[in-house]
């Protein structure tokens, strides 16, 4: 293994870029000239000068750029090299030589390995510095708004007080090690092996507990541990949640089977444990990647745990769809109805509604709201939220966003009706919104478009199309609702312009 050396490196080291930007270059668009003396497993020395959207940290060798995971701006690395290509490359951290000022000592000993945590090692600061850029970048660059606009209309991102601890769902993986033990914790990142960990720095303390009382029980009453290779084997998953407003907990097991040995002496010990509220065992006999199975039975206590976000109550099964982090939820759905500035005369349409959350924060200051959504279970929570809270305004359709609001909308023209939305709010999965959705929001024209995302390159393809067909952008925060990964929401307001 040969060792090389960057020129560059050395005698720039302490000098630091004071802003951690996102680099605007993409694999593939031709910068540098390939380096044909390097080889794979080479060592280089490099300085990171940037981060790229995925964390990973970017610095050239030689005018060569390279792609470093682990690696933070500011480090100066050395670095094996693990794959080439023609113009750029791909490195891994074999030593940190030059500590960036905005590394921080990990809370969690296993980030690097599990890689849930993308940016854990980088202060908090600075996480919510890079994704603001990351925002900021992409509206640029794919959305094509200038950068003077963006100044104008980005607020800053709203992030957390405490940026640990707050996911309100878990779901732990259970096998046994080359010794026998039953063990939980998470997959390696990309693999199926399981590192033990009972301690995730994002999931809720009483995690701990219930991990320790379920592994515990197994040992005890040798109940086996799921084993993927072979199929054998009873538990695959420990699922938890918790409910911050209410305290509630709900533990659900997961089982290559119906039923579970000794139930009895497990939820005797679950079930000392302060807000335990409901404990299942959920059937799934499939060989596939997919947690969850079609059957839940409460062995314990209630089926569903309740939440709130904001005064709005929810109801959470073992398998509904929830937000994962309740706290930045409400500042996110907050900003949502305080762009689509209700005064209760409105309609409004909440496209891929979910289990109604958005709908049912915005019901309470609008006229009518009607929410679409493709899962029908999702739909038949929206509906018993909906009559939970007492809301009659509210009414909720099974089907996809981009067929059910066209259909609407031809139907109501049809009959010599106008279409009528005041505000449409968006609320996507990463893709963004299809193109005949987009059309449809187009031509039914509505004051108000409010577009929350969880991925800022479709939001700022989707947002290029609606302010080509008239709409302006008022005003874009991102909210850190995913703090110490690379992922982030963001809530855009937008109005028709005055034609
Ligand atoms: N607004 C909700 C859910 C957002 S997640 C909340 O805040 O909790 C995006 C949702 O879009 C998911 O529930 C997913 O099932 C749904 N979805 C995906 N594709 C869809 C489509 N084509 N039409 C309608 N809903 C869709």
């Amino acid at each position: 293994m040969r060792r090389a050396h960057n020129r560059d490196a050395g005698g720039r080291s302490s000098v630091l870029t004071d802003t951690l930007g996102v680099c605007d270059a993409e694999p593939g668009s031709g910068f540098g000239e390939q380096n044909t003396m390097l080889k794979k497993n080479d060592e280089i020395i490099l300085k990171i000068e940037d981060m790229g959207a995925d964390g990973e940290g970017i610095g050239k060798y030689q005018g060569m750029t390279f792609f470093v995971k682990d690696a933070l701006m500011g480090d100066v690395v050395r670095a094996g090299v693990t794959k080439l290509k023609k113009t750029y490359g791909y490195a891994r951290v074999l030593e940190i030589l030059e500590a960036s000022p905005y590394r921080v000592e990990p809370v969690c000993a296993f980030h690097r390995q599990c890689g849930g945590c993308q940016i854990q090692a980088l202060s908090y600061e600075k996480q919510l510095d890079f994704k603001q850029k990351k925002v900021e970048n992409n509206l640029r660059r794919i959305g094509g708004f200038p950068e003077e606009l963006l100044q104008q209309v980005m607020e800053p991102i709203a992030g957390m007080e405490n940026p640990f601890h707050y996911r309100n769902k878990a779901q732990f993986p259970v096998g046994t090690d080359k010794d026998g033990h039953v063990i939980t914790g998470f997959y390696a990142g990309r693999t199926h092996q399981i590192i033990p960990n009972r301690d995730c720095a994002l999931g809720v303390p009483v995690n701990r507990e219930i991990l320790d009382r379920v592994i515990g029980f197994m040992e005890k009453y040798h109940i086996s541990a799921y084993d993927e290779k072979t199929g054998k084997g009873l538990v695959r998953h420990i699922l938890t949640r918790y409910g911050f407003a209410t305290g509630e907990i709900m533990v659900c097991l997961i089982l290559n089977g119906d039923s579970l040995p000794h139930q009895e002496e497990l939820t005797e010990a679950l079930g000392q444990l302060d807000g335990m509220t409901s404990i299942s065992i959920n059937c799934n006999r499939e060989r596939s990647n997919v947690i969850l199975g079609k059957q839940t039975k409460t062995i314990w206590g209630q089926p569903c745990i309740t939440d709130y976000i904001g005064n709005v109550k929810y109801q959470i099964s073992p398998v509904s769809f929830y937000q994962v982090n309740p706290a930045q939820t409400e500042v996110m759905y907050g900003l949502a109805l305080e762009y689509a500035n209700l005064h209760g005369t409105e309609t409004v349409w909440d496209l891929y509604c979910g289990i109604g959350t958005i709908s049912l924060f915005l019901a309470q200051q609008a006229k009518q709201v009607y929410g679409v959504e493709i899962i029908p279970q999702a739909i038949e929570d929206a509906r018993r939220n909906a009559r939970l809270n007492q809301i009659g305004n509210a009414e909720f359709f099974v089907g996809k966003a981009e067929e059910v609001l066209p259909e609407f909308y031809e139907k109501e023209k049809a009959q010599g009706r106008k279409p009528r939305a005041d505000v449409i709010v968006v609320d996507p999965p990463r893709k963004g919104c299809d193109a005949k959705l987009l059309d449809t929001i187009l031509k039914m024209a509505p004051p108000k478009v409010v577009y929350v995302s969880c991925d800022s390159a479709t939001l700022a393809r989707d947002l290029k199309i609606l302010c080509a067909g008239g709409y302006r952008l008022e005003r874009v925060r991102a909210v850190d609702n995913f703090c110490q990964t690379v992922h982030t929401e963001c809530v855009v307001g937008l109005s028709r312009a005055e034609t």
